[in-house]
């Protein structure tokens, strides 16, 4: 039988091949540990993976000693934001927004009960975040704005640079969250004064089970309190053996994409709007959930399907792998709190589907996908 179309790649994506190559010398020969440098075993792993950092600096224009390899986003996010939060003297107060990822979410839900104090400032109907609502937020004890560069389930783009700047004006650290823009979209720490960021190498055709946080070292240095004790890696910020040909993979799969990102988002886009465009004349009430196709991710799209459980539909539409933002809470199908934030009441919000392309669809699959939404909405249609 044959696999399903892939169109899940906000999710996760696969592993590009010239990224597995250049990862198999690091799972076969090349095995020492980074650390070993009194042998040349070791020595040859300290020096790919010090080539490796500075590839990923060099993709966001940072020191290179800025930057700490983790396990992923979620690590990185929880270093970041923990890390920050516990070297203070006492609590403070955090503005996030409430479309995050869980991942920031969840972490700020963590700080608050250890005292500190969090607003989640609502976004516009489409998945903005006016920087003027986080100036009006900002107190004297505020030490962290967190914000997302992009958004896993809509694509919406916010304003880095402006958000940068008004956390630089007035003292605070800006995190960003970038899993899902890093690679994809330019990134400049220093033009957009971002002070610590998270990303992934799983959403951009790396392996699982690796990313980084940027911690800026000057103008101003950052400090964090590390959350894993031990060999004392990394800074001292994040403790473990590093995962050599994790990080090999990373940077691999940075330097693909640097070579080819103009080609493939342009693609992505034309593939997406043909994909919005053909189901939407077949099926007019459709709505796009989230910012312009121009304004956001060109990978994403989100639609609710009026009137249609998106659940029930992706069941019927065997063809194709794709997901709403619903997450499980116990037995009940929690709606996505991204369409929530939009204003959609829950029905619609259960209507939604999230379809993101990825650099291995082809134009004959997505033409195969758009048949089969086509071909299956009739099934839920009441006359
Ligand atoms: N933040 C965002 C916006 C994401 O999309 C994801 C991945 O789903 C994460 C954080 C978590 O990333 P990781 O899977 O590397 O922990």
């Amino acid at each position: 039988m044959n696999k399903p179309i892939y169109l899940d790649n906000q999710s996760t994506t696969p592993l590009d091949p010239k990224v597995l190559e250049a990862m198999l010398p690091y799972l076969k020969n090349k095995f020492g540990n980074a650390s070993s440098i009194h042998h040349s075993y070791g020595r040859e792993s300290k020096r790919a993976v010090e080539d490796a950092r500075a590839m990923v600096a060099q993709s966001i224009c940072s020191d290179t000693r800025d930057i700490i390899f983790t396990s992923g986003a979620t690590e990185s996010i929880n270093l970041a934001l923990k890390g920050l939060c516990q070297s203070y003297k006492g609590v403070g107060h955090i503005i996030t927004q409430n479309t995050e990822h869980r991942a920031v979410l969840d972490t700020c839900q963590a700080l608050e009960r250890e005292g500190w104090d969090i607003s989640y400032l609502p976004v516009d109907k489409n998945g903005f975040i006016k920087p003027r609502s986080i100036l009006n937020a900002i107190r004297k004890e505020t030490a962290l704005v967190a914000i997302m560069h992009a958004n896993n389930e809509i694509g919406t783009i916010q304003s880095i640079e402006e958000i940068g700047d008004i956390c630089k004006r007035k003292g605070i650290t800006f995190f960003v969250d970038a899993s899902q823009s890093f690679g994809r979209l330019d990134i400049d720490v220093q033009k957009m004064k971002i002070d610590l960021l998270a990303a992934t190498a799983h959403k951009i055709y790396g392996p699982k089970g690796v990313g980084f946080l940027y911690v800026r070292q000057k103008s101003p240095k950052v400090t964090l309190k590390m959350q894993i004790d031990g060999g004392g890696h990394e800074r001292g910020l994040r403790s473990g053996t590093l995962a050599v040909h994790q990080i090999i993979g990373l940077a691999k799969a940075v330097e693909v994409f640097i070579e080819c990102k103009e080609k493939e988002n342009e693609q992505l886009r034309s593939l997406r709007d043909k994909m919005f465009f053909s189901i939407k004349t077949a099926y007019p009430q459709l709505i796009l959930n989230g910012s312009s196709l121009a304004e956001r991710l060109p990978n994403n799209l989100n639609i609710c399907f009026p009137g249609i459980e998106a659940e029930s539909l992706i069941m019927k539409m065997k063809g194709i792998a794709c997901s709403t933002g619903s997450a499980c809470s116990g037995n009940d199908l929690e709606p996505s709190h991204v369409i929530r934030a939009l204003g959609r009441d829950t029905e619609s919000a259960h209507s939604a589907i999230r379809f993101s392309l990825g650099r291995f669809n082809t134009e004959a699959e997505i033409d195969g996908a758009i048949e089969e939404i086509i071909n299956t909405l009739p099934l839920f249609i009441k006359d």
